[in-house]
């Protein structure tokens, strides 16, 4: 089966990551069905964010290695025992590509995100095996195209869960690409007020003023604390949320934080990048809670049911068959799209 994967083009610790890796198509044999397994034939993949950093060497893994972790799909074979969940051949499912042991110390702790077991297989192919416990039935009303955005959607929900929000509450999102435009309508369900989106994009600042973003900032232009502490009075808000990634609006994220605010770093950043941080003004004067999120602990079940409030369409409009995905890789980093589909297989919609 064809599986897109990242290959070794150069030395792996090249100071340039495009240097080191590439996407390829390779074909590889379907991997084996365990007794509380079920395959999956896999409809859509979508390209995440760190896709390319992985292929990069992000993770120091060592090509060659499959990708993807945001798909869809139909259910084509079940093991002996994956009969918990009432699983039946046909079922439309997406679900969360991490597989936890259930037994470990964190599983056992309530989080499972630091699981000492946890795997993952390759998503972006024409097949998959998941554990039935990984698989979310997908609600009638939404589309294998859309549903592979469960994934996704669970991050922003477990963002909110990170959030300390109130009705009312004062929030700017720093980053419109899909994590931080789906954390943004998923915050204004949540009453945010003042609702800002900081992004140098316009079409993504576009996007963020459709899903309901009361104010948007210009990075590229505008001062950002300056416009920030205007739109809220001076105050700043009650919540910020960095989800670009980059070092230098990780850096101004931290001036918009009001008084005993909280601020999130979602996104990924640069391993050794380190932020320099005045803790005497912000911790001790200010009182601002910082803290992070790795992936989507005990979110999926909550993202299947708030799949259907989303404006999801935006995202699953460029699709690219998965013999194309170097064209699609190219496309998902021209940053032209919203976000970019791998179709896995022809015949399922
Ligand atoms: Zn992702
Ligand atoms: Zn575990």
């Amino acid at each position: 089966m064809k599986v897109v994967s990242a290959v070794k083009i150069g030395n792996m610790k090249d100071p340039d990551p495009a240097r080191r890796g590439r996407v390829a198509v390779l074909d590889v044999p379907e991997s084996p069905l365990g007794d509380e397994d079920v395959r999956i034939k896999v409809a859509y993949c979508a390209i995440c964010g760190s896709d390319p950093h992985v292929v990069g060497g992000i993770f120091g893994w060592e090509p060659p290695f499959g990708l993807g972790h945001e798909a869809s799909g139909v259910v084509v074979e079940l093991g002996a025992k994956a009969t918990k969940r009432g699983l039946k051949v046909g079922d439309r499912v997406a679900g969360n590509f991490r597989r936890y042991c259930g037994t470990c110390y964190y599983c056992r702790n309530g989080q499972e995100q630091f699981c000492e077991n946890a795997s993952e297989a390759p998503a972006m192919a024409e097949y998959m095996v998941w554990h039935e416990s990984q698989i979310i039935r997908l609600p009638g009303n939404i589309s294998l195209k859309n549903g592979c955005m469960l994934e996704p959607v669970s991050i922003g929900v477990r963002v909110t869960d990170k959030t300390n929000m109130r009705i009312g509450g004062r929030v700017a999102v720093s980053g419109g690409g899909p994590i931080g435009l789906i954390t943004l309508q998923l915050l204004k369900m949540f009453g945010a007020t003042s609702l800002t989106m900081i992004e140098p994009n316009p079409q993504r600042r576009a996007l963020a003023e459709k899903f309901g973003a009361d104010y948007l900032i210009d990075p590229s232009d505008q001062n950002v604390e300056e416009a920030g502490l205007r739109i809220t009075d001076g105050f700043g808000y009650d919540l910020v949320l960095e989800v670009s990634g980059v070092p230098s609006a990780a850096e101004s994220a931290v001036t918009l934080v009001a008084n005993a605010g909280r601020l999130i770093f979602v996104a990924m950043y640069p391993n050794d990048y380190e932020m320099p941080l005045n803790i005497y003004r912000y911790c001790y004067k200010k009182e601002i809670e910082i803290t992070g999120t790795f992936v989507a602990p005990y979110a999926f079940p909550r993202s299947a049911r708030i799949l259907g409030r989303m404006d999801l369409d935006d995202f699953t409009n460029t699709v690219y068959d998965i013999d194309d995905a170097e064209e699609a890789f190219r496309a998902h980093l021209s940053g032209n799209h919203p976000k970019v589909l791998i179709r896995c297989n022809k015949d399922l919609y």
